[in-house]
């Protein structure tokens, strides 16, 4: 296709959400005639952007044919990093993985470490795949700076600041690349291809290391001005609190993070609390251990989880009073969490949420999985090659 119109973006845009599409309903919703449509749909159809893909039941009359996006329109590549390791996929346009990888770093990473699992990872897609990817995108942990591509922190690499990612990824591949934050890279994921598929206003609250958020308002992700809003886990509880590694008081982290569990734990188990929770040579706790433990009726691991769910299910219930959100969705650590830690945490967001907020807010858990990051990631090369065409 030569040129695409407005009006061919704005299909492309409103097929990529919906589903199922048909003609007269793009007509109604983009508030244009039936022809109008027509006329745009079949230009698309003829260029292989959209396919048609069986039809609508009908009750009767002639049936509407169901509109899709080719899948294969354009690949991505997405990659997504934090301190345990980078997975990396090629994806098609529906979110399908083509491709995967996993690869975890056995000691901390440097700062070298990281990048060169990056460009590792980006060359073992690249190598055969079935055409190359329209670019690179990258989730990666910490602070970021989408506008540029860099990487501004990386959590506990001293020296990793303002790291060009992008333009690193670049210059090896020639592909464009572009930089997301990890849990803002995983909401994408959910809102193109998960739970969040179709919805206006949605929350992602994110457990991995620390407790992030992704917000979702008006269909877009919502980033803050600085492009890093969403840090929930930083939100004070209390005044009084424990100090977080942010330099803050009583943030959420220091109550219901998960280096917060393992530490509570571990001081009340030399204090002599009785537990069954495994703890290696020098004492230390694993937080999956907690976990298994919890889940087993160990006393000190159940008291301990429940309280950080607690903590966590009256954090989500501030943040859907400030959004009033249709969803939230609960990913990471938080997506295999047992029924038990989730109807804890379900009870006190229930009875946090005001009334006129409450009644249609469904805590749902991640479908998407481990993939969740690096698909997000790959999302971001579809946004915005799909946001260039029209321009
Ligand atoms: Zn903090």
């Amino acid at each position: 296709m030569e040129k695409v119109s407005r009006r061919h973006c704005e299909i492309i845009e409103y097929t990529r959400s919906h589903k199922p599409v048909t003609r007269p309903l793009l007509a109604e919703r983009l508030s244009a005639s039936l022809p109008t449509i027509s006329v745009a749909v079949r230009e698309l159809l003829e260029s292989e952007i959209l396919v048609e893909d069986g039809y609508l039941k009908s009750s009767g009359g002639r049936r509407a044919s169901l509109l899709e996006l080719n899948p294969d329109f354009l690949h991505s590549l997405g990659l997504s990093v934090g301190m345990s390791g980078v997975r990396g996929v090629i994806a098609d346009l529906s979110g399908r993985v083509i491709k995967e990888r996993s690869l975890y770093f056995e000691v901390a990473p440097t700062r070298q470490d990281v990048l060169d699992a990056l460009v590792g990872m980006t060359g073992f897609l690249l190598d055969g795949a079935e055409r190359i990817p329209e670019g690179i995108g990258c989730g990666i942990s910490g602070l970021v700076r989408q506008r540029d591509g860099v990487s501004i922190r990386f959590p506990y690499i001293d020296d990793w600041r303002d790291v060009p990612v992008a333009a690193i990824l670049k210059e090896h591949f020639g592909l464009d690349a572009f930089v997301e934050n990890d849990v803002n890279a995983c909401t994408l994921a959910e809102l193109r291809f998960g739970a969040g598929r179709g919805l206006h206003n949605f929350l992602y609250a994110f457990i991995g290391r620390g407790i992030g958020l992704g917000i979702v308002v008006g269909g877009d992700l919502y980033r803050g001005a600085g492009g890093n809003a969403g840090e929930l886990g930083h939100i004070a509880l209390c005044s009084d609190g424990l100090l977080c590694q942010c330099g803050n008081y009583g943030c959420l982290e220091t109550v219901a993070g998960p280096e917060s569990v393992v530490s509570q734990v571990r001081k009340a188990i030399e204090s002599g609390a009785v537990s069954s929770i495994e703890t290696g040579p020098g004492g230390e706790v694993a937080f999956m251990s907690v976990l298994e433990a919890a889940e087993a009726g160990d006393r000190l691991a159940e008291n301990v989880v429940s309280r950080a769910a607690e903590h966590l299910g009256s954090a989500l219930a501030n943040m859907a009073n400030l959004f009033d959100p249709e969803v939230i969705i609960l990913g990471g650590l938080l997506a295999n969490a047992s029924d038990r830690i989730l109807d804890t945490l379900r009870r006190v967001f229930d009875s946090g949420v005001l009334p006129s907020i409450a009644p249609d807010i469904e805590l749902v858990v991640s479908r998407l999985g481990e993939v969740s990051g690096a698909l997000g990631a790959a999302e971001v090369v579809f946004q915005n090659r799909l946001s260039a065409l029209g321009s």
